[in-house]
């Protein structure tokens, strides 16, 4: 029999459709898989079991009926739990939002649900998307499948623990400096952060809402394609939404020739820091294009070195304004109102109770950079740097159709292991920002294990803004080509739970 829960999206939407199996039997088996598997991996934060069944049913009456389904019905789905969902609780990984339920869906939400998908549950995160190994939970990190006790990276791990433990076939991500790439590399799945504006914020919590990105990740190329379609485009609820058509995805993902196409090896991405077998593969990646018929050459991109301390000014500084609603009177937590405090004491002793460590750093970096006297040297030089990195993009894109480098520095670290070192831990999104910082589009796929630890390796390919279908087109090509070589996808090799 087959393990339903081993099927791509795109095979178990062709299934459901072709009366093969039910959106219900997919819905079970998944669920089953997370009972069986999600107290060691704790991908999850909550299972809404009622309603993914209820969904499914609702996939089977309309096949019964003879209606049309669209290209992911009955697909099961483990969404961030950033973005609101009505009746179902979201908190952020956050204690402040512990037990709100917000009365309305996230944009994507309801595409999610128009498309007929089956949302599963909602998935681990660091606190307020803040972090870079879910660690920052306030409801304990994930594991990461390959390697329970290291993590799945962050600040989306529990998206893509949940894909790589083979709990739900697609999956949801939010992208600020690397959260849906980085979780990507240290878990071998693919993940997505399009252009900036081709994927609604209405209803996903804002953190640093010039950089945030909502975004698909899966296991495969088409997989992401196929879920890309369905949540991107223009969108009134978001007055950042780009309002032009949504480049297409799928038809790049099931394309995949790379003949002729410019490809940018960035220089800075390298060299100390680096892990020596992340290197390793991501120079097999770069001579595989050539292989494929690519035109490789190396780009420098001298304003990257810069990246990331203009992110740590730029994307507390908006943090602390967008916390700021987070206080007491209209959300979730409130601590200490007896009637004897006033609102402002009620408010400092909420978010005093309510925030974690790393929220609270950022909401007192942010209000430090902003503050009046420090404006113009903190916050004013980061957007100015800013500037000079989407300047470097412009230029290395008149020359190269994308950018390649390794997602990550680094293959999975052990939980633990940067927990109480912000810096080192601000170092695993070192290739990933730039891309946020400027709103271009990049995606993270598999490019193999690391000799010295077995633990997967991340190819990174970045494409100008409104050409997300390049990501596509490089990435099924790569994917096939290292199918091909290793018989198999990697994942195939993760230990079984
Ligand atoms: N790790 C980065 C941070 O902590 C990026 C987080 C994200 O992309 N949400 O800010």
């Amino acid at each position: 029999m087959t393990d339903l829960t081993r099927l791509t999206a795109a095979q178990t939407a062709e299934r459901i459709a072709r009366g093969e199996t039910s959106a219900t039997e997919v819905a079970e088996a998944h669920l089953a898989r997370i009972e069986a598997v999600d107290e060691k991996v704790n991908a999850f934060l909550h299972v809404d079991r009622e309603g993914a069944l209820a969904a499914a049913r609702r996939v089977d009456d309309k096949r019964a009926a003879g209606r049309e389904l669209g290209p992911l019905a009955g697909v099961p789905l483990a969404l961030k739990d950033i973005f609101t969902t009505e009746g179902v609780p979201t908190t952020v990984g956050s204690r402040i939002l512990e037990g709100w339920v917000p009365p309305y869906d996230a944009t994507v939400t309801r595409r999610l649900k128009d498309a007929d998908v089956v949302l599963l549950g909602k998935t681990n995160l660091d606190e307020f998307a803040m972090g870079s190994s879910t660690e920052n939970s306030a409801y304990g990190p994930t594991g990461n499948p390959w390697d329970l006790t290291r993590t799945p990276g962050g600040s989306g791990g529990g998206s893509s623990a949940a894909l790589a433990s083979f709990q739900a076939p697609l999956a949801i991500g939010t992208d600020t400096g690397g959260s849906i790439r980085q979780p990507a590399a240290l878990t071998a799945t693919v993940g997505v952060k399009p252009t900036y504006g081709g994927v609604s914020r209405y209803g996903m919590v804002a953190f640093s809402s010039s950089l945030d990105q909502g975004g698909p990740c899966a296991r495969t190329v088409l997989d992401a394609a196929l879920l890309h379609e369905v949540i991107a485009g223009h969108d009134p609820l978001d007055s950042t939404s780009i309002d032009a058509p949504v480049p297409d995805v799928v038809a790049a993902a099931r394309n995949g020739d790379v003949r002729g196409l410019r490809v940018g090896v960035v220089r800075e991405f390298s060299g100390e820091g680096y892990q020596d077998g992340v290197m390793q593969r991501f120079t097999e990646s770069v001579d595989l294009l050539r292989e494929l018929g690519a035109e490789v050459t190396e780009i420098s991109c001298p304003s990257f070195t810069r990246a990331l301390a203009a992110y740590y000014l730029i994307a507390p500084s908006e943090c602390s304004s967008n916390l700021a609603r987070f206080d007491a009177m209209r959300y979730g937590l409130r601590v200490g109102d007896d009637g004897s405090r006033s609102a402002e004491e009620v408010t400092a002793l909420t978010r005093e109770a309510g925030f974690g460590a790393e929220v609270k750093r950022r909401v007192m970096l942010g209000t430090y950079a902003l503050s009046s006297g420090y404006y113009d040297a903190y916050y004013g030089s980061a957007q100015k740097v800013r500037t000079l990195i989407t300047r470097d993009f412009q230029r290395a894109f008149d020359s190269v159709d994308v950018l390649v480098s390794p997602t990550s520095p680094t293959t999975a670290f052990p939980i633990g292991e940067r927990a109480d070192d912000p810096m080192a831990m601000y170092l695993a999104d070192l290739c990933t920002i730039p891309s946020n910082l400027a709103g271009n589009a990049a995606m993270s796929l598999p490019c193999g294990l690391a000799p010295e630890d077995g633990l997967p390796v991340g190819l990174q390919i970045i494409a100008p803004a409104m050409a997300d279908d390049r990501l596509y087109r490089v990435g099924a090509a790569v994917e096939a080509a290292f199918h091909t070589r290793w018989g198999h996808p990697l994942l195939e090799e993760a230990p079984s739970l």
